[in-house]
């Protein structure tokens, strides 16, 4: 089989016991299989959750802290128990492992993005595992990413992997709650599918992000061209199967579409929720725009702007009943938009080669 390139995002009720403290046995079986990998040529990223949850277990605040407060202490502390346990279990293996902390503002402009992929690039070229985690000691409340599944999905649609796996507590998506005999384990989502509506909104544990998100970034992911892949992560051996023997491990996976985004697009396609301003468009250039046509948006069909940005920055495009129908890659600042909004003869707001639909 071909080398891939393989995102796997683990969280941390997998990487965790109860008591808070790090679970070494599941920790080193995931470590294992990743060596394995990267031995038979596979390139790997490892989105890693678990620094607030190691944290918790390794300290008692003076006082009752905040939720804020409490967060940027425990991944404090939890951040730097769980590197060195990866540096300690993958040098055991002679492989090196490098930390890569980031947060949300590093995806919503394009030079820190190139940046950002750039890094990571480098770090696979030299053989070198990025174990990534959002910066949870800085990063604002209201920016956080929603948690480290959508962190993931960044990261995979960045860095241009084949697949993105998300090793969770329970096997996959299920037609109802998993714990229920009547669920059936939903083993393939194709390309247009949407299997949201069985999810039970229920979460468990350490980790943020529940069911529910997963397969909304699963299903976004796999429209970008990733494939991904929902799965348990004690099962022993369970990402060297999915790799090398699928049908021997149960889980879920979203088949990727075969009319993957430019980069770029990827780039804007998740741009939802760091756009710097709202462009609001008549409802002839909406149908222009949701149209099969390659066009780009021109500011004579832009009745409102909202928000203050330069040029370059990624806006979100509305129709008049308020939904979301496009994003892109301003050509122009706000202010200049402000002038050309509604009138003939001015240069593309949103070139196509930058515009998302939705
Ligand atoms: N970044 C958080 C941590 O490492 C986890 C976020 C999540 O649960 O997805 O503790």
């Amino acid at each position: 089989m071909s080398a891939m390139r393989i995102v796997v995002k683990v969280g941390s009720n997998v990487l965790t016991r109860p008591d808070g403290m790090p679970n070494v046995t599941n920790m080193s079986a995931l470590v294992d299989q990743i060596a394995a990998l990267h031995s038979a040529g596979h390139e790997i990223v490892l989105v890693s959750s678990g620094a607030v949850a190691c944290g918790r277990g390794a300290i008692v605040p003076q006082r009752q802290l905040d939720a804020v407060a409490s967060r940027q202490l425990y991944s404090s502390i939890g951040q730097i128990r769980l590197i060195n346990l990866y540096n300690q279990l993958f040098g055991a293996y002679g492989i090196a492992v490098g930390q890569v902390l980031t947060q949300k503002e590093n995806f919503s402009s394009r030079t820190a993005y190139l940046n950002q992929r750039a890094c990571m690039l480098t770090m696979l070229e030299n053989k070198v595992i990025p174990i990534v985690n959002e910066n949870d000691t800085v990063s604002l409340t209201e920016l956080m990413f929603t948690d480290n599944d959508e962190l993931s999905g960044l990261i995979a649609t960045m860095a241009g992997a084949d697949m993105l796996v998300i090793l969770s507590n329970v096997d996959g998506i299920y037609t109802g709650a998993p714990s229920d005999p009547e669920s059936r384990l939903i083993e393939k989502v194709r390309p247009g599918e949407d299997p949201g509506e069985f999810v039970v909104a229920s979460k468990s544990g350490f980790g943020r992000g529940g069911m529910g998100t997963k397969c909304g970034i699963a299903r976004k992911v796999a429209d970008e061209g990733v494939a991904v892949v929902i799965a348990r992560g004690d099962r022993p051996n369970v990402l060297v199967d999915i790799i090398r023997n699928p049908g021997s491990v149960p889980h879920t996976l979203f088949e990727p579409s075969t009319e993957p985004l430019s980069n770029i697009k990827r780039w804007i396609a998740h741009s939802d929720s760091f756009a710097k301003g709202v462009i609001r468009v008549n409802a002839e250039a909406a149908s222009i725009l949701r149209s099969d046509r390659a066009v780009s948006l021109l500011p004579v069909g832009v009745t409102a702007i909202e928000g203050e940005w330069e040029e370059g920055d990624i806006v979100n495009v509305y129709d008049p009943e308020g939904r979301r129908i496009a994003a892109g890659r301003s050509a122009m600042s706000s202010r200049d938009a402000a002038v050309a909004l509604g009138k003939h003869g001015h240069r593309p707001l949103i070139h196509y080669d930058f515009l998302y639909l939705e």
